[in-house]
């Protein structure tokens, strides 16, 4: 462990949303568990399980559990299961969740269906309330709770389609849930990630040409790695961020910031 950053030791981490080794979920899981904190993953399709499981065993993660975050029996199984593992306090809750059907990727924006439009919302913006909501006392004073956005959510992205608005209302509910937990001293915030090679980025069409052009145009002239991402997901999670909630960090060498 790093001795310069704040040891997570006796606290309790439940990571959602890992498919393998290239998972910002991951990234993030791995730098909790290296902070001392015991950790529980859960990926979303028993198909992942053969690639996520050796993950879990590598940080010897608590649980590492299968959970469809669009069916509340299987987010209460889960929180059952983390009950066992972790105990019954939840000290940092991450949701690194997001989902679109490729049609609606692949197509023209306007020609997204309702039903498309519906699940992109449910998956990726409706579960980190469901989680949040599931998790319920869980969630003590302290406790800190963590989701992924990008870009797309404020300015238009060639390809990403659906997952703007549905980035948009994350980052809103984002907001929502910060300022109706805030009492509890629970605080919620999101890293807003510059774009890197995962499963779900592969989704998204022409991402090669959006990591070429981000990497050409960021004011640091480079991609951001999913190291880095999960640092700064660390320190919203981590005491260092105690008084920050509500928050959308940029982790993304600036991109953000340019106009024209
Ligand atoms: P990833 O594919 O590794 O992770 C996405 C996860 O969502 C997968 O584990 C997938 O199984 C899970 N998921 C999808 N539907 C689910 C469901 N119904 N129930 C439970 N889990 C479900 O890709 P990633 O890039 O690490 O994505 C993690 C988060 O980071 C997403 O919210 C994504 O939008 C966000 N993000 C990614 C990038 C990027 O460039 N990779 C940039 C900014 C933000």
């Amino acid at each position: 462990m790093d001795s310069t950053t704040p040891s997570l030791a006796g606290k309790t981490a439940l990571v959602v949303g890992i498919a393998n080794d290239h998972s910002l979920g991951w990234h993030i899981a791995r730098r909790l568990a290296a902070a001392g904190a015991r950790v529980a993953l859960a990926y979303g399709d028993e198909r992942l399980e053969r690639r996520v499981a050796p993950l879990a065993e590598s940080i010897a993660a608590a649980a590492c559990v299968r959970c469809d975050v669009t069916r509340d029996a299987e987010v209460e199984a889960m929180f059952a299961t983390t009950d066992t593992a972790l105990g019954p306090r939840l000290d940092l809750l991450v949701h690194s969740v997001a989902f679109a059907a490729r049609e609606d990727l692949v197509g023209e924006f306007p020609d997204t269906s309702r039903a498309g439009f519906a699940m992109a919302m449910d998956v990726s913006v409706y579960s980190l309330v469901g989680l949040v909501r599931a998790a319920g006392a869980r969630l003590e004073p302290g406790a800190s709770v963590l989701t992924l956005s990008y870009l797309g959510a404020e300015r238009v992205v060639a390809g990403y389609k659906v997952m703007g608005p549905a980035k948009a209302a994350l980052e809103s509910t984002v907001r929502y849930l910060a300022e109706a937990l805030g009492p509890r001293g629970v605080r919620v915030n999101a890293v807003s990630a510059g774009p890197v090679r995962t499963l779900a980025a592969a989704g998204i069409p022409g991402f090669r040409e959006l990591l070429k052009g981000h990497a050409e145009k960021a004011p640091l002239r480079r991609n951001v790695t999913a190291e880095e991402v999960a640092e700064a997901a660390f320190f919203l999670l981590s005491p260092m961020a105690s008084a920050v909630t509500g928050e959308i960090l940029h982790v993304d060498g600036g991109f953000n910031i340019l106009g024209v």
